[in-house]
């Protein structure tokens, strides 16, 4: 009797009552898979650290999965991270807020393959807005696919200039501004954060929709491959948000104990939905006008409903975009 039982007994020398056991060796590519499957489902490293102790080449391959996406939570853990022998090349996907990379912002250009960068503007205010997305976005690969520009306190064509510039790859950008607001205490920090922030940028900024659309389209226009853009300020007049201060004293507020915006507002749903839902539409067609290649835009929104293309929760409306027969058509939902 053989004292490990045999897989198949070997033909040749069945005769001899001898057997072979042939362990075979997992090849590489299955342990690869099997291990970028364990980093995307538990995103955490100790779950991965004892297949990273195994062997050289299994370490390897779990430090390149792990640091695929690279989300550094402190300057510290950047700095250090960014020391580790083939980390530049093994990150795709970068994500942090913009104070992580300020001490040692210039650690971005080694990230050779770098395809989607996410940062996140929350530490930034008005003030250092134009000169840390200066700094940061000239250090992007121009190589760049996807960029999301979260929480910026303004979003303008000098940003939107500088993204055109650097990245000129982007097929898919993302900046958001209207996350600033603070809903969660009471009016008056509501009201204080949207002071921080041009969530609104008509009139104050641009007479009309047609003149924020030139602008913003005329800056992206550069980018000839985007295909998705989102950019996350409201449409409607900046009137309209001001004066809903007001009807909080009122029976307007539909679903809300704190403070809410005109989203939760009865009587600035009905005074203004449909007019800026219709501005949502031409402001999508004529930026798309300026950019060939433009498939989506979506704006943020005090008035997206329950319906294909909005998101009301996160107040996001989408406008798909159509070209046929050299006239441009806009809707919320694909064609
Ligand atoms: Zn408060
Ligand atoms: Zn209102």
């Amino acid at each position: 009797m053989p004292s490990v039982y045999p897989l198949r007994r070997n033909p040749s020398q069945a005769s001899q009552h001898t057997y072979t056991h042939k362990v075979k060796r997992p090849v590489v590519e299955v342990l690869d898979e099997i291990i970028a499957i364990t980093v995307a489902k538990h995103k955490d490293f100790s779950r991965i650290a004892n297949i990273s102790l195994a062997s050289y080449v299994l370490r390897q391959i779990a430090l390149r999965h792990f640091f695929a996406m690279f989300a550094p939570v402190s300057s510290r853990h950047w700095s250090r991270c960014c020391q580790i022998p083939g980390i530049f090349s093994w990150v795709r996907k970068l994500k942090c807020t913009t104070d992580v990379l300020t001490l040692q912002p210039t650690l971005l250009l080694k990230l050779l393959n770098l395809q989607v960068v996410e940062l996140d503007f929350l530490p930034d205010g008005l003030a250092t807005q134009a000169q840390r997305v200066k700094l940061l976005l000239s250090l992007l690969p121009a190589t760049l696919t996807e960029l999301r520009l979260l929480n910026v306190p303004r979003i303008d064509t000098h940003i939107l200039g500088l993204v055109a510039a650097q990245c000129p790859a982007l097929e898919t950008l993302d900046v958001t501004c209207i996350g600033r607001f603070d809903e969660g205490c009471c009016w008056l920090c509501f009201e204080e954060s949207s002071t921080c922030i041009i969530h609104s940028p008509i009139p104050d900024v641009y007479p009309s929709i047609k003149e924020l659309s030139v602008a913003f389209g005329t800056a992206l226009k550069p980018l000839q491959r985007l295909q998705h853009v989102f950019l996350g300020i409201l449409l409607s007049s900046s009137d309209i948000f001001d004066a809903h201060f007001q009807h909080r004293f009122g029976p307007y507020i539909m679903y809300s104990d704190g403070p809410i915006g005109p989203d939760g507002c009865g009587l600035c749903v009905q005074n203004h939905a449909l007019l800026v839902r219709q501005d949502e539409l031409i402001a999508g067609a004529m930026i798309a006008s300026i950019l060939p290649s433009l498939q989506t835009i979506s704006w943020s929104t005090w008035f997206a409903r329950e319906e294909e293309g909005d998101e009301s929760d996160d107040r996001l409306t989408t406008v798909w975009i159509r070209r046929a027969d050299g006239v441009i058509h806009a809707r919320r939902e694909p064609w």
